[in-house]
């Protein structure tokens, strides 16, 4: 069986005039207006399609398609959520084909042995309410409700979770995680260049990638950049820059799989002429390897201390994530590999670089993503594309994938 492809690419389309920015970008930021007028348009194409609707009390929508039996039903979906100047694949591609998938079914009017579930997960980007992932979290009984309720704005403090749920209109009364699944299948981009590089159509996703996310403070001695001999200096900026040249030789000394990035820095008092008492980076570490993430993550700081030590600077170090790497139920990459072979599509195995629901998903379900080509590889960004061939395919995998998991 196949998707309407005509139908797919104009709702596409449609949902992306929702927060459009510029010719093809989105800024729907979670539980903003635009995220409430996507919702409501998923709600009313939900209904029509026959799908009878939760909303859980973290504002995950939950449509659920009768099966034959009453077993635990096959889910599938992803995020309506975008971070600021966005695209229209990242997160609005797993709806939509979800969506798609349904109306097909309807069309064939095929009937599956499990229900099915549409799933559309709140807040997945998590650019002004922290945690990321939010929704799909709290669903899998990661997080405590009411601590992740009571979560405030970046950018306004009197903004929480709950208050903006409520303004919306979509605080529902559902307890997170009361319907079980038997499974969960996430359709999304791939936000890298792997597969356009080597013209590969469907990237089945074994796993994803552990994230560190620490914060180092050196302070040393703010003072006159001309009047103070070097033997009296406590220079934390040339310590800074020596720690980060650590990071890159370590990171890039063989073709272990770590990726290391100080995407942010702070100097004070940040001027030409005086030595910089205070300087803070950040440190982006990743590894598909928990061993070798928590290994280089010791060495780093083991490395840091002495230095520091050694440059009578004091260092400050600040954990602000800890994630392992997660590694979806081998049957289901499985059967996605085996999907795409049916339907004559190449595809490789490759672990996701970026958090998705589907990996808070795996505690609760078995799980897996199945990615499709970005072209350049560009995400989070206005430029980001898809074509509609690997948006087409991409969702055909997802029909089929989930039709045979509905079956036993
Ligand atoms: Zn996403």
């Amino acid at each position: 069986m196949k998707i309407n492809r005509e139908r797919l690419l104009n709702n596409i389309a449609h949902y992306a005039q929702i927060g459009k920015m510029g010719e093809m970008g989105v800024e729907r930021i979670a539980l903003s207006d635009e995220d409430r007028q996507a919702r409501d348009l998923l709600l009313s194409q939900m209904m029509a399609a026959g799908l009878e609707m939760h909303i859980d009390q973290i504002g995950n929508m939950i449509g659920i398609r009768k099966g034959e039996e009453d077993l635990p039903p096959v889910a599938f979906g992803s995020h309506l959520d975008t971070v600021y100047a966005g695209g229209r694949y990242d997160g609005a591609l797993g709806v939509l084909a979800g969506l798609e998938l349904i109306q097909t079914l309807n069309d064939h009017k095929v009937k599956t042995k499990r229900p099915l579930a549409l799933v559309n997960f709140t807040n997945e980007e998590g650019v002004r309410f922290a945690p990321d992932m939010m929704g799909s979290h709290v669903y899998a009984g990661l997080a405590d409700l009411d601590e992740i309720l009571a979560s405030q704005a970046y950018d306004n403090p009197e903004e929480t979770i709950g208050s903006r749920l409520e303004a919306i209109k979509y605080k529902g009364p559902m307890k997170p995680g009361s319907i079980a699944f038997g499974a969960f299948f996430e359709l999304h981009i791939e936000q890298g260049p792997v597969l356009e590089s080597e013209e590969i159509e469907i990237g089945v996703v074994e796993m994803v990638q552990g994230i560190h996310w620490t914060k180092y403070t050196l302070r040393g001695e703010a003072n006159h950049a001309g009047t103070t001999p070097n033997k009296y200096r406590k220079d934390a900026g040339l310590l800074a820059a020596e720690l980060i040249q650590y990071i890159g030789e370590l990171s890039r000394a063989d073709d272990r799989p770590i990726l290391a990035t100080v995407g942010s820095i702070s100097f004070e008092p940040n001027t030409i002429n005086i030595i910089p008492g205070d300087v803070s980076f950040t440190l982006d570490l990743r590894s598909t390897d928990g061993d070798l993430l928590k290994t280089l993550q010791e060495q780093i700081d083991e490395h840091f201390y002495t230095q520091a030590n050694a440059s009578d600077i004091e260092i400050n170090v600040e954990e602000i994530v800890r994630f392992q790497p997660v590694h979806f139920q081998p049957e289901m990459p499985n059967l996605v590999e085996q999907m795409a072979n049916e339907l004559t599509l190449s595809s490789r195995r490759m672990p996701s670089g970026a958090g998705h629901d589907a990996q808070m998903m795996t505690s609760f379900c078995p799980s897996t993503m199945i990615f499709i080509p970005s072209v350049k590889g560009i995400s989070h960004n206005v430029e980001e594309f898809s074509k509609d061939i690997d948006v087409e395919n991409g969702a055909n995998v997802l029909l089929n994938a989930v039709i045979s998991r509905a079956s036993f």
